[in-house]
Formats: C-alpha cells, structure tokens, sequence
C-alpha cells in the first residue's frame, strides 16, 4: 500500500465488547457431588453425571447460585426472580455429553453496570448479561512429560474439569480502545475477588476472555461487522489481540472491502489474529430448556440476604480511603487491588487511626517484608494488631523511628509482639536529657575539630555528632532531643 493510501487511524473507531467466564470456587461441581478443586490428578473427580453418562440425573448446586446472586448484585444486574438452565448442543471432545448445560433464554442476572476507572476518568460499561453454566474438560494436546504418554501425536482429555460451575458475564459494546477493554477487566476482577466467589486466576483458566470488535468510520451510529476473538489468557494477550485485529479491520474497510463475520484466534508467538470458522449464531446450537432440571425460583429474601452479606466493594473502598482518609490515588489503588492487603490496612486502621501512617507502612515495609518472602497479605506473619501496637510505641516515643523498623522485622519474623520485642531487647527509647547530657559532653569534647565546623555555620556536621551519640546509645537516644542538647552545648 503507497503512503498516501494508508489509512488514518484516527478515522475509525474500535468498538469492543467482552465475554468473561469465570470458574466458580464452590465446593462441589455445578450438577453433581464431585469435587471442583484445581490441579488434581487427571480424571480423578468425575462421576457419571460429569462425565454424561447415559441415564444420570444432574442437579443444580445452590451455592454456585448464590454465588451467581452474589456476583450479579455486585455488578448491580437485576436478579430474575425465575431462572432456567437451557442444553447448548455441539460436539467437542472435552465435551462427553454432547451438549454443555448453559442459560440462554433466562439467564439470572440482566441488565447492570460496572464504573471502570481508566486514566483518571471513570467509565461506565453495561452488562447485558450474568447466567450460569458448566465448564467442559480440558484437552491437552501432544506429549505432555509426566501424563500418560509423551508421544506428540496423542492428545489427552481431563475431565477433573467437566461440570465445574461457571459464570459468564456478557458487557454491553462499550468499550472503544484496547486500553478501556483492559481497564474493564482489572475492575471486573477485583469485583470478583472482592466478592469471594472466585479466584479469578488467568493463569489457571478460572478467568477466561473472548473479545468482540468491530470497526466503523467515527461518527457512524450502526455497528460494524463483529469479529470474535476467543479465549485470551492474559490482559496483555486481550490488548495486544485488540490492537492487531483493530488496525486489520481498518485496513479491510479503507481499503474498500467487507470484514467477514467471523471468529478467530490469537497466535501468542505471532501476535497476530487468524481465522478459525465463520461466527455461529445462537440458533447453530440447538439451544433447548434441560429436561432433567427445574426451574429455580429465586426468592426475594434470598436476594435480600446475599446483598446484606457482600463486603464492601471497590468503588466505594476507593471513595473511602480517597475523601474519607485523604490517601494519596496512588496509595488508594495500590491498597484496593488486593482485598487482602485491603483488609490488612482496615485492620491496623482500627487498633490505631491513623490511615495515612497505617498507609505509609503497609505499603512501605509490611510489603517489602512480604515480598521478601513471597506472601500474600492475608498469609502474614504479623497480624495487624502488631502493626497497630507498633505504631502506638513509636507515637508514645517508647521507641524512636529507627527502632520500630527493627521490631517491625523481628516480629515479623518470630510472630512475637512489639511490646515484647522491645522488652526483650532492651529496646527503650532514651528522652531524659539528663541521661543523654553526659553522653553528649563527652562526644563535643572528643571532636573539637567538628564542633569548630559546626561554629563556622557548616550545620550538615551536626549529624555526624548526633551519629556519635546515637553510636554510644546503641541506637536507644532520642535524635531530636540529642539534637536539642548539641545544639545548646555548641550555639550557646
Ligand atoms: P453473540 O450472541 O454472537 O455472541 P451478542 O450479541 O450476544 O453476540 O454479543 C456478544 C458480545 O459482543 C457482547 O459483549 C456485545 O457487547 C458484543 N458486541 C455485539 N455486537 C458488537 C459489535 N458490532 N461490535 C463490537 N462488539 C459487539
Ligand atoms: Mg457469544
Ligand atoms: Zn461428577
């Protein structure tokens, strides 16, 4: 193509919708009694209901409806009082039953909306639908070391994974950038997490994301013709799948020719999209209401009991740490991403209230010490009650800044409280200038040089004396009040 024909990017705009299935962490499978933990030995969870075989009977599992409820009102959906479980037929061979039980014409949760932060704005994306369904199993495909066979020509089947309960949760064309597109995942899994119902890990394939886009020339109302991307594993895989098949569409239509309907796939090494078949439509599966399940009739009170137990959410922690504590943004997100690191600090803030404090170490040497030895906030050795503790010592002047950092580490590393620590180690803080005066007479008189300095206005040397006491003090000596009693003994 000559550089005059290439067209401006900026001419077209990208519309983009998601489709985000989310394993679901109950107990049990969605329609039967087996165990839906990850990463267990192959095929060692299955039961003929999993595995569809002929003549057994599924039934519905009512925590992962409830976590549905709970999901659907966190994303602020409207909760049908009625919902039903359809069969969406097609052959896969992950898929024994011939058909994957799903929610087509009642799914249970409609119509809601999720506030996106992006670059300092925030976005409001719709959510047209939340419904339940179950996972397939998992084929791996070519030799796999340790599994039955190595031999690349085979591929294998697990269905640990057939029957685990999942979420879908359909946005409305929302987005316009791969940028939003990543922005509305994040958020989305914070959600998620915030509300416990799954670990929503990409890594493992409990959070999982097939992308919708199309391109019109900026200023068009209709909608361009969707392509469908299926199945990224990583946010960087969403974005960078959207940027490519962005620039190709825009380079079909300027260039005068249709973009088929279709859907594709990502190539990770490539970084490019290629075509796998043409887009199916809803009618290509057979879509049909589940003989062998009831309809599940969902109570008001139950909806009003799930919405009196979720935790508070992201939106309103961040309005929280924001105006109600003063954090800085940075701080606010930082804390918010992780409910764990979120619930460490709420924690701390309530045995000592003072947030911005509590802030500075949480995010300072708490997570320096965790990230030292891999942990995650909610595994930590120190529970906030220490940290709270902690701060209150150094506040009261029990020990001085230097120290706390120190006790901080022990009881990090032993689990012992920090009054404790500073009792066993002898650790109190000197104030008295009564005790320090001696000590401060006798560092002036070894170092006439330094005070001379100090005398002909050079004030950096100060420090290098108040080293020297804090040196004969073994750390205990008050700074400000060894620097009161220099500055007194050389000024005056
Ligand atoms: P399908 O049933 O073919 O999967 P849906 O209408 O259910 O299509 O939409 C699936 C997803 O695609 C939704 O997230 C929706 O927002 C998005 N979407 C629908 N039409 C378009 C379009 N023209 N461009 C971009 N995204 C779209
Ligand atoms: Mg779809
Ligand atoms: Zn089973």
């Amino acid at each position: 193509m000559k550089p005059a024909e290439t067209p401006a990017r900026t001419d077209y705009e990208a519309v983009i919708g998601l489709e985000v299935h989310v394993e679901l962490r109950t107990e049990s499978k969605m329609f039967c009694s087996c165990s839906a933990r990850f990463g267990a030995d192959p095929n060692s969870q299955v039961c003929p209901v999993c595995l569809g075989l002929p003549g057994s009977l599924p039934v519905i599992n009512r925590r992962a409806v409830e976590f549905g409820i709970r999901a659907g009102l966190a994303l602020h959906c409207e909760i049908a009082p009625e919902t039903r479980f359809d069969r969406k037929n097609y052959f896969y061979p992950d898929l024994p039953k011939g058909y994957q039980i799903s929610q087509y014409q009642h799914p249970l949760g409609r119509g809601g909306g999720l506030q996106v932060p992006v670059d300092g704005r925030v976005l409001r994306v719709g959510i047209r639908r939340l419904h339940l369904e179950e996972d397939t199993g998992k084929s791996i495909h070519g030799g796999v070391p340790g599994l039955v066979t190595t031999d690349p020509r085979y591929s294998l089947v697990d269905f640990n994974r057939s029957g685990v309960p999942l979420m879908e949760i359909v946005s409305e064309p929302d987005l316009r950038t791969p940028a939003e597109a990543v922005a509305y995942l994040r958020e989305l899994r914070t959600v998620l997490l915030y509300t416990g119902i799954s670990d929503v890990r990409m890594e493992e394939g409990s959070m999982r994301v097939d992308v919708n886009v199309s391109v019109r020339p900026r200023g068009q109302a209709e909608l361009g013709a969707l392509v469908e991307i299926k199945n990224l594993n990583s946010f960087r895989s969403v974005e960078r799948a959207l940027a490519f098949d962005i620039d190709r569409q825009v380079e079909l239509i300027a260039g005068g020719e249709p973009v088929p309907r279709e859907t594709r796939h990502y190539d990770e090494e490539r970084q490019i999209t290629f075509s796998s078949r043409g887009k199916e439509e809803a009618h290509d599966y057979r879509y049909f209401p589940d003989p062998d399940l009831v309809a599940v009739t969902i109570s008001r009170d139950w909806v009003a009991e799930v919405a009196r137990n979720l935790p508070e959410l992201p939106d309103a922690r961040r309005r929280r740490y924001a105006e109600g504590f003063g954090l800085p943004a940075a701080d606010v997100e930082v804390l918010v991403a992780s409910p764990a690191l979120a619930a460490f600090f709420d924690a701390t803030v309530a045995g000592y209230p003072n947030p911005r404090t509590v802030a500075n170490w949480v995010l300072g040497d708490l997570m320096r010490l965790l990230n030292a030895e891999g942990l995650d906030p909610a595994e930590s050795p120190l529970p906030p009650e220490h940290l709270a503790s902690l701060l209150k010592l150094l506040d009261q002047g029990t020990i001085s800044g230097r120290q706390a950092k120190e006790v901080l580490e022990e009881s990090f590393r032993t689990g012992k409280a920090p009054a404790e620590v500073v009792r066993a180690r002898d650790m109190v803080q000197i104030t008295d200038p009564g005790q320090l005066a001696p000590v401060v007479d006798r560092v002036v008189a070894e170092h006439p040089e330094v005070v001379e300095q100090i005398r002909g206005g050079k004030q950096q040397a100060m420090g290098f004396l108040v080293g020297q006491v804090m040196k004969r003090t073994r750390g205990q000596a008050n700074p400000q009040v060894v620097n009161r009693l220099l500055r007194e003994k050389i000024l005056n």
